[in-house]
């Protein structure tokens, strides 16, 4: 046998084996089969076809280490395909994510049992807010040397970790800013919210490889644990990290030495002065303290009010259905909610927020209160002072505690303490331009919302897009599919210049 037949051989065995392997990782034969999408396949300029890792079914994988392999696997076929298949599952993923709304939101809601149920529905109805690949375009320079063109392209595989405060909607707008961008993604999810994760990646690359006829495009490990992070963020085929969750998770994705998106905590305050607009503030604070129960990053999580309006603000908040705590209410409350550990040499008391809380319905808190919430009742509120665990912690409950203070020097530098540096969201009630300016930039977080509730920051009644990822302390903020990209530049010398 000559050298090039044998090397021809080599080439075929590896290609029929790569498919074979292909369809082993997408599952039963049903959805083994590819028709022809109409994407223009594009030949030139891809890598060989490695094996590809078996053991999923339509993305899920037992093995973190084949999870990635996989979706490598699904990063080659996508950059044949072209953007025309990109624009395929972005379309897939934001239709999926609306039809389902109602049955996946059920779903989440009853395995992580944190949140509301109309709530989840909308987060996934409004994944149609995410930017797509119409986000990516080209910077061009023209000039006596020729042109220039800066494109952003994909890195490979960004593994992505998610929190189980919304895990279908932040999968979902992760798959389309990461997808848009050219790259594939495999996730390692929360393991209280990894059920309806897993559930949502079987049913778009079922879609996806239908569709497109790329399997493993969106891979997540069934079981996350530590180590299946571990293995992720060492895995080879994974070239950026976005991790959406708390401090724990954010510092362990700087410790890996790979770049990470850190989408990490808030705890977001609120500053409201007597230029306002007290009704328009009160139902503001109601409207986005308890969407979602306040899981949100993003969630008011505590107001500063001018002395002299502050009765007014509240007596708004009752008038619009938040009820007011006592503070013998108020301490019953705080008892329940958060667990305390002494501090440590003669130290202050430490809080922590008790999880059997997080998310639950404003009645469930009123009856920890030790009185019944009237039905529909959204948030509980009542007045503390500026330490309370309530204002310290990112309690993520439908309570907002409310303080008096003095001036805007006070109001701003209580925000700032209550915010811990986080750079995330700060929120203001106010008419007054030079105010807003101060503490916008005082606070210096990434999103500064004026005169409306916290989801207007993210597209929800204000103008702008959406993500469920915002990059705080790596700065990439709302992230989008140019923030999953790299920058390479390509130049003409001297020619293509038309005029
Ligand atoms: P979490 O930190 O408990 O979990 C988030 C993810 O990180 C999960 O997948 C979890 O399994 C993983 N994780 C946690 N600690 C880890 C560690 N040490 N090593 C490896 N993985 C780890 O957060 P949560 O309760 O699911 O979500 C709420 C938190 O996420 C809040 O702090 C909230 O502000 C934040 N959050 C931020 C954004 C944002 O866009 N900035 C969006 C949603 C939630």
């Amino acid at each position: 046998m000559s050298a090039i037949n044998e090397a021809l051989i080599r080439d075929v065995v590896a290609e029929v084996l790569g498919r074979l392997g292909a369809r082993a990782g997408a599952g039963s034969s049903a959805t083994a089969a590819k028709p022809d999408c109409g994407c223009s396949g594009k030949p030139g300029g891809i890598p060989a076809v490695r094996p590809v890792a078996t053991g999923g079914v339509q993305g899920v994988f037992q093995d973190a280490s084949q999870a990635c392999a996989a979706a490598h696997e699904g990063y080659l076929q996508l950059q044949k395909k072209g953007l025309a298949a990109r624009r395929k599952v972005e379309e897939i993923v934001k239709t999926m994510a609306e039809a389902n709304a109602v049955e996946w939101g059920k779903i989440e809601l009853e395995e992580t049992k944190i949140g509301r149920l109309d709530h989840k529905i909308e987060k996934l109805q409004i994944i149609k807010l995410v930017p797509g690949v119409d986000w990516l375009r080209p910077d061009g320079r023209s000039g006596d040397h020729g042109i220039t063109l800066e494109e952003y392209t994909p890195f490979g595989v960004v593994a992505a970790i998610t929190p189980s405060t919304h895990s279908i909607p932040t999968l979902s707008g992760n798959i389309v800013n990461i997808v848009a961008a050219g790259n594939a993604v495999v996730f390692n999810p929360h393991p209280s919210a990894a059920r309806c994760a897993a559930l949502a990646v079987r049913a778009y690359n079922q879609a996806i490889e239908r569709e497109t006829g790329i399997a493993n495009l969106v891979t997540i490990v069934e079981q996350p644990t530590m180590d299946s992070f571990k293995t992720i963020c060492a895995h080879e085929a994974v070239r950026l990290l976005l991790v959406t969750g708390g401090p724990g998770v954010v510092k362990a994705a700087m410790q890996t030495g790979k770049r990470a998106i850190c989408a990490g905590p808030g705890n977001p305050p609120v500053y409201v002065d007597d230029t306002a607009c007290m009704k328009r503030a009160a139902k503001a604070i109601i409207q986005g303290g308890a969407y979602d129960n306040n899981l949100l990053c993003i969630g008011e999580k505590e107001v500063f009010a001018l002395e002299n309006v502050a009765d007014k603000l509240m007596s708004e908040m009752e008038k619009h259905g938040a009820l007011r705590l006592n503070s013998a209410q108020l301490e019953a409350l705080t008892r329940a909610a958060f667990t305390f550990k002494p501090g440590e040499g003669g130290g202050c008391r430490h809080a922590s927020v008790n999880k059997d809380f997080i998310g639950r319905d404003a009645a469930v808190l009123a009856k920890a209160a030790g009185l019944a919430a009237p039905a529909g009742t959204q948030l509980l509120f009542a007045e503390t002072d500026a330490s309370h665990p309530f204002v310290v912690e990112e309690q993520m409950m439908p309570f907002v505690p409310v303080v008096r203070v003095k001036n805007l020097e006070e109001g701003i530098r209580r925000s700032l303490e209550a915010e811990h540096g986080y750079k995330h969201t700060s929120i203001i009630h106010s008419h007054d331009v030079e105010t807003m300016t101060a503490m916008g930039r005082a606070l210096d977080t990434t999103l500064f919302i004026k005169n409306g509730p916290c989801m207007a920051g993210l597209g929800l009644g204000g103008e702008g897009y959406l993500s469920y990822s915002i990059a705080t302390p790596t700065g990439e903020g709302v992230t989008n599919p140019r923030t999953f990209t790299r920058v390479r530049r390509c130049v003409m010398v001297d020619n293509l210049r038309i005029y």
